[in-house]
């Protein structure tokens, strides 16, 4: 059981004023329970846990949640709360406002009429911001695996492939790996299309002299590793080394400055003045990174006006990047956990200019 995280939605529930928390949002459910199935809420009060899923989760249900109590039904899942009376007597009840749907509100309503919902936001994800080193152990095992997945995504760039071959070769490799998937779809940018920080893979072929910029991550065992390489195929231009070089010297820059307690808005800064210096600002376009975890993006926001104070047993990312239309882009991603005197870099695949 996870005891901690129980003790902290608590802490929260009193210094809120609220009796329960309904926890809807499934990757937020499997981080309190365990469950890692498709259908599955939970509640949360002073003194008790409760589990809810349907018939196809029986068997799961029972191996993976631990300490809750746990209702299987063939009903809706608020339907089967209101059967096992959980909420009965509970005047305030707290609910993930991000996540819940309009028609689930409604139902709420209708069938705990007495009760009182208070929209909630980033209860669950803030309790999850810092990380145990258990969670840090699997995010690193997440990690690993994407490092090999590179490396095999290596094997088959070359000119005349096309961008989505490139993607299906890195979603088989994390599967044959043992991840649960892909953390999101694979970006693979070639040449001018490398100027769309988001730019997912098509049919375009690798031509020779461009840079291939591939973004892609796992997951595993419900954490998720996210990773950035941008590679030459073919000799590059002095320009795009210029360019090259520029992001990798803000990456390891920022990178050195993580520690404990400095504004998360100061590492964006670090990363952005090099690249101004070096003539790139206004092509630095995002902001330097994300929380990372049981999300691919978590709160923790490195950015100019990010409120966000970095803390020991954050993990996140760190991707400066450059992107000029007509010329396609470069960007760095590592993953990072905060240690209480720097930081250790978790993510390792080489960084210096890789020319295939
Ligand atoms: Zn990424
Ligand atoms: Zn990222």
């Amino acid at each position: 059981m996870f005891e901690r995280r129980l003790q902290e939605v608590r802490k929260y529930l009193e210094t809120s004023g609220l009796d329960a928390l309904l926890v809807s949002h499934l990757p937020h459910v499997r981080y309190l329970t365990g469950f890692s199935g498709s259908n599955g809420l939970s509640v949360i009060t002073l003194r008790k846990q409760f589990f809810f899923t349907d018939k196809r989760y029986r068997e799961q249900s029972k191996n993976e949640v631990d300490g809750f109590e746990i209702t299987v039904t063939s009903d809706t899942l608020l339907k089967a709360a209101r059967k096992r009376g959980v909420l009965n007597g509970r005047k305030k009840i707290g609910f993930e406002c991000e996540y819940l749907s309009v028609s689930m509100f409604e139902n709420l309503k209708k069938l705990f009429p007495s009760a009182s919902f208070v929209a909630k936001r980033s209860v669950i994800e803030t309790i999850a911001a810092v990380k145990e080193e258990s969670e840090i152990e699997t995010i690193k095992q997440a990690a690993a695996i994407t490092d090999k997945v590179f490396k095999k995504a290596l094997l088959v760039l070359e000119p005349g492939v096309r961008e989505l071959e490139i993607a299906a070769e890195i979603s088989y490799w994390h599967l044959r790996m043992g991840a649960e998937g892909d953390a999101f779809e694979s970006i693979v940018a070639s040449g001018p299309r490398g100027a769309l920080p988001h730019g997912r893979a098509t049919e375009k072929r690798i031509r020779k002299g461009e840079f291939v910029t591939l973004d892609f991550g796992c997951k595993y065992k419900g954490y998720n590793s996210d990773l950035t390489r941008t590679v030459a195929v073919g000799k590059p231009t002095e320009r795009a080394k210029r360019i090259y070089r520029t992001v990798l010297e803000a990456q390891r820059k920022a990178i050195e400055a993580v520690r404990p307690g400095v504004p998360a808005q100061a590492l964006d800064k670090v990363a952005r003045n090099h690249i101004r210096q070096k003539g790139f600002g206004k092509y630095f376009s995002h902001s330097l990174g994300h929380g990372l975890g049981i999300e691919i993006h978590e709160p923790l926001r490195l950015s100019v006006k990010s409120k966000d104070v970095v803390k020991q047993g954050n993990v996140f990312t760190i991707e400066p990047g450059i992107y000029i239309q007509g010329f396609g882009g470069v960007r760095i991603e590592d993953d990072v956990v905060v240690r209480d005197s720097g930081c250790e870099v978790i993510t390792h695949s080489p960084k210096e200019l890789m020319i295939l």
